[in-house]
């Protein structure tokens, strides 16, 4: 991308400086002086020579011509001395002379009557000599430089006019030949996807029974996990159009030129439906206007771009077959707007891949090189845990590379293991890789959390568990899932829940020894809700049934400004103290919990680390403290 964008650079200069020179000369040329200006002591000496054929006297000056006799003949003589002033070459016999101011005209005039000059007066005007040659030629010149540079640079002189037309480009169905084959790994989203493109080629199947066709679907995953790839195949299984165009190009130099994009994008949009809208990184123009925006100003373009999207996606009707597909790694900061029903109302998580993904994928990207027998794919997917499917793509790559470099006639293992050795020092950097110690660690803790939920008796049951990290700050996860909506818990249920907060951290004391930052995020969550347990819920004897927090008056209510605090020191201390014996309480139980249950979960986090992921009947087996049998281990 980088050199070509350079070389395009370079190459437009170019024409501007040589358009620039041309310019100069042409300039010079057509003002290159057809008269010389000589002094008026000169003159004088010409006009007593009798050397002056005519004069013509304005207000400034005296424009005169020569007699052709006053040109240098011979080799000396007067001739010579004139020669200076008439013009190097000689032949120049027009010549101004600059009028002194206050000269006396009645001797210049009988000066010019004695030596039989033919004069004349002239008031003359040369405002359309000026205006022709001072500015029509120039713009004349410098608009047909634009012009030419325009087309040089691609696109018609039109298309600069037209900076609020959208940029997008639409592929035709041949064009895009990217189809679900060429996506692997992410199962999930890939499937619900599909249920997109029915949507598209069947839409009375769904609108059938009165049900609404989702307007917007919005893509979720980090950088490289194949959101515009999901994007495209969707595109290319649905018989549809398909416009794409990335957030960044809606924001433009020129305040107002984004929101004429987006309008004019759903225009064409709605004149070709059924078809495909995708925007790609939708968080250049869909953060929040609320925070980052704050007081600075200066967002406005951003903004209006924003507001303009959000009432388009108001004004379509997706029963007309206009589907808003976004992708964006950041959905953090998105503006809440985007997220509400009617608007992005789907969406999809596109996940990094585990480690059968990361093996599915490498195949896909294995098909086009050629591999030497002693390739295992299903090695090196193990051995690229936190790896992305365009990181993936890049290893298959690389190595054929190493290879061909090499001068190999196949791809072997050895430039699988080189290609993964560069690739991982490169994104160690960016610290999206975890060490083999880390990830031991978060295996532990994660399946500390899930044998704790296991093991209590009103913990929602625990039906995934990950160690592929996620987001900046989750490096493991485990998801529980509630077997019916609560609005009233129990005190044992809290308790249970406080417990499987402290699972993670509990299991690395287990087994560790020593315990890691990991558990930041659950120990705050546990300390929140011992908090509520004593200041809100009453569930503690010692400090009783009041309830205490911040005394808000109303007009503050959600505003975030804090009130004062409606209790004393002492139940302040009081406050604190049961909730850290609370926090303790649920600690020692915990403990005892998974120091009886140690071995379970030692080999359940070694399966965990295995497989990066367990569910299903895997993780009931795990849990239960079963050895996973060879069928299930493939
Ligand atoms: P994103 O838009 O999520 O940042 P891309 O879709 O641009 O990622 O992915 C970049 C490249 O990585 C793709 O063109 C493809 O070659 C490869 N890739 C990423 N994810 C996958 C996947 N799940 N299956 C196959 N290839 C993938
Ligand atoms: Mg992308
Ligand atoms: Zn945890």
């Amino acid at each position: 991308m980088k050199p070509r964008f350079n070389q395009r650079i370079q190459f437009s200069l170019a024409y501007v400086l040589v358009a620039t020179l041309v310019f100069l000369l042409l300039q010079s040329w057509l003002f290159a002086p057809r008269t010389v200006e000589i002094p008026m002591s000169k003159f004088l000496e010409l006009l007593r020579a009798d050397k002056v054929e005519r004069v013509a006297l304005t207000e400034r000056e005296i424009r005169g011509v020569a007699r052709p006799d006053a040109l240098p003949t011979g080799p000396s003589g007067a001739g010579d001395r004139l020669r200076q002033w008439l013009g190097p070459g000689g032949d120049v016999r027009d010549f101004t002379v600059t009028r002194i101011p206050g000269i006396d005209e009645q001797r210049l005039v009988a000066e010019l009557e004695q030596h039989r000059v033919e004069f004349s007066g002239k008031i003359e005007s040369t405002f359309l000599r000026d205006l022709f040659f001072g500015w029509i030629i120039p713009l004349g010149v410098m608009v047909a430089i634009w012009m030419f540079l325009m087309r040089r640079v691609g696109g018609g002189p039109t298309q600069a006019l037209s900076f609020g037309r959208s940029k997008h480009k639409i592929f035709d169905r041949k064009e895009l030949k990217t189809t679900f084959a060429d996506v692997a790994g992410v199962d999930e989203a890939k499937a619900e996807l599909v249920e997109i493109v029915d949507f598209l080629t069947n839409p009375k199947k769904y609108q059938r029974l009165g049900g609404r066709i989702p307007k917007g679907v919005l893509l979720v995953g980090q950088p490289g996990t194949g959101k515009t790839l999901l994007a495209r195949a969707v595109a290319g299984e649905a018989d549809v159009p398909f416009f794409t165009l990335s957030g960044s190009e809606f924001v433009e130099m020129f305040v107002g030129v984004g929101a004429a994009r987006v309008r004019d994008l759903f225009e064409q949009a709605k004149d070709k439906a059924p078809c495909i809208v995708f925007i790609d990184e939708l968080d250049a123009i869909g953060k929040s206007r609320a925070g980052a925006t704050g007081f600075v100003g200066g967002h406005d373009e951003r903004e209006q771009t924003l507001n303009q999207l959000l009432a388009e996606m108001d004004g379509f009707d997706s029963s007309k077959g206009v589907i808003l597909m976004a992708a964006t790694n950041r959905p953090e900061v998105l503006d809440q707007a985007l997220l509400r029903p009617g608007r992005f109302d789907r969406q999809i998580v596109v996940d990094k891949p585990d480690v059968r993904g990361r093996e599915a994928i490498l195949r896909l990207h294995a098909r086009a090189v050629v591999l030497a027998p002693d390739v295992d794919l299903g090695v090196i997917a193990a051995r690229t845990p936190g790896f992305a499917g365009a990181d993936l793509a890049n290893i298959v790559n690389e190595a054929a590379l190493l290879a061909a470099r090499k001068e190999k006639n196949a791809v072997g293992m050895a430039d699988f293991e080189e290609a993964i050795d560069r690739l991982v020092a490169g994104l160690e950097k960016k610290s999206r890789v975890l060490s083999e110690k880390e990830r031991d660690i978060v295996a532990h803790h994660e399946m500390g959390h899930a044998l704790v939920a296991t093991s209590v008796a009103h913990a929602d049951p625990v039906h995934k568990v990950t160690i592929i990290p996620r987001g900046v700050a989750a490096l493991g996860m485990t998801y529980q899932l509630p077997t019916e909506d609560r609005f009233l818990l129990t005190r044992a249920e809290l308790d249970d829940r406080l417990a499987v907060l402290l699972g993670g951290r509990v299991a690395e004391e287990l087994v560790y020894g020593e315990v890691s930052t990991g558990a930041h995020n659950d120990l705050e969550r546990a300390t929140e809700l011992a908090r509520l347990m004593v200041t809100k819920y009453g569930m503690s004897e010692r400090v009783g049934l009041a309830t205490y927090g911040e005394r808000v008056p109303l007009f503050l209510k959600g505003t975030g400004v804090g009130g004062e605090r409606d209790f004393s020191e002492a139940t302040a201390r009081a406050i604190d103290e049961e909730v850290r014996a609370m926090l303790d309480r649920t600690h020692d139980r915990v403990r005892g919990i998974l120091t009886t249950k140690k071995s379970v979960l030692v080999a359940a986090a070694q399966e965990l680390k295995r497989t990066e992921t367990l569910e299903g009947e895997r993780l009931r087996s795990a849990l239960a403290g079963e050895s996973p049998t060879e069928e299930i281990r493939r």
